[in-house]
């Protein structure tokens, strides 16, 4: 379980997350959505722990009881958080398989590794030239969003974290790569997904919908949560909880 309780993030000397609280339990999906600029981004940055993020004083971050708050990136995702990034950088001369190997610190024979990742590239439609090209060097929006989910799938995260997986590929990439993590996830793990896409969130049938904005949670709810205001836009969304009488 991921318990976010008063979270409030600090970039620089702006406040971009006001004392947000969030829950995220085992087996579940997740929707998070909201305006540009609302905070997404950096509340998947801050439950990472990118190191330009700062915590407030109350904030708590708790992984299964334990504070993550203390912890630096690579510590938190040894403790099973996962994050695929928006947009992913390439790294010249480190391939996907170089990298999980570091990653995975002799967790996995290599062979093992190498095998397994011939098999996950062959399922979500990857030539295996991706595997040892250098990582999202010259790769196409899809391509990159495919890596991301083949790491999700090698680490199996307690937590994995998609900052808009369905960003910048096609609706056939979209569907490959939903199809991919509901196969390839642990079964209990915590799956959050970033995104605006009416496509994913139907394939992921997500379990709770949270809206952020400002830096805030504006409204939490089920996937029709997700369906309004897609469908409404967040203006709508606001006017409606504004509006007292409603
Ligand atoms: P979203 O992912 O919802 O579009 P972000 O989390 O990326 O939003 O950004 C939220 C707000 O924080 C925006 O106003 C953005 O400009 C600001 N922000 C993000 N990163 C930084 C940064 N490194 N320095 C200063 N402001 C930032
Ligand atoms: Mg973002």
């Amino acid at each position: 379980m991921l318990a976010i309780k008063n979270l409030t993030v600090t970039i620089g000397d702006k406040e971009i997350i006001h004392s947000l609280s969030l829950s995220f339990a085992p087996g579940k999906t997740y929707v998070v959505l909201g305006p540009n600029g609302s905070g997404k981004s950096t509340l998947a940055a801050a439950i990472m722990g990118r190191p330009d993020i700062t915590l407030s004083e109350a904030s708590e971050l708790m992984l299964d009881g334990e504070s993550l708050k203390n912890l630096s990136a690579d510590r938190r995702a040894a403790l099973g958080l996962f994050l695929s990034f928006q947009s992913p950088l390439p790294i010249p001369g480190v391939s996907v398989e170089e990298l999980l190997r570091a990653a995975l610190d002799g967790k996995k024979d290599p062979v093992e590794l190498h095998r397994e990742l011939r098999v996950l590239a062959e399922e979500i439609g990857l030539a295996e030239e991706f595997l040892s090209r250098s990582i999202h060097d010259g790769f196409s929006g899809g391509e990159r969003k495919k890596i991301e989910a083949v790491q999700a799938a090698v680490l199996s995260p307690k937590i994995a974290v998609f900052d808009e997986i369905d960003t910048g590929t096609d609706t056939d990439a979209v569907k490959r790569i939903a199809d991919f993590l509901k196969k390839r996830l642990p079964a209990d793990a915590t799956r959050i997904f970033i995104t605006h896409s009416p496509k994913l969130i139907g394939l992921i049938a997500p379990d709770h919908v949270v809206v952020l904005k400002d830096g805030r949670v504006a409204e939490e709810g089920d996937k029709s949560l997700a369906e309004r205001t897609l469908q409404d836009g967040f203006e709508a969304e606001t006017e409606v909880k504004s509006d007292p009488s409603s």
